[in-house]
């Protein structure tokens, strides 16, 4: 036995949140405002938690540039907290948008990738109209 603390991370392959950081609800609000973004220090954790990977595809995802999705959705009143909180590609947070998460992991089941591209086209479609909307635009 050493008597060093075990790394969390090495010592059986997983990373394991330490029991102070799950759900801390302070970190879910600010002046009884929800936090819509997770930040850093929560990305990592999740990042590390999940493997790296897409929850819903597998596919693999930087630190920098995973997305941190709401499993259930934050205009729905999910909580930007780390047991609401996956590891996912852009494409597959996209696609799921709004949908409860059981609903979109069955229709990803059954549909498969190609149907996750084009559900996330039409929301990025929906996303770019909203944007020129607000600028004016159209
Ligand atoms: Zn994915």
């Amino acid at each position: 036995m050493s008597d060093q603390p075990e790394d969390p991370c090495n010592s059986d392959g997983y990373f394991h949140l330490p029991e102070s950081l799950k759900d801390n609800p302070v970190l879910a609000s600010l002046d009884g405002k929800r936090i819509r973004f997770a930040g850093k220090a929560m990305r990592k954790c999740v990042y590390e938690r999940d493997g790296g990977k897409c929850h819903y595809c597998g596919a693999v995802v930087t630190l920098e540039r995973f997305q941190a999705d709401h499993k259930v959705p934050f205009s729905k009143g999910g909580l930007t907290i780390l047991s609401n909180l996956l590891c996912s590609c852009r494409l597959c947070n996209l696609a799921k948008g709004n949908v409860s998460y059981e609903q979109f992991v069955s229709e990803l089941a059954e549909k498969g990738l190609e149907w996750r591209n084009d559900i996330a086209q039409k929301q990025a479609n929906w996303f770019a109209d909203q944007r020129r909307l607000a600028l004016g635009q159209i």
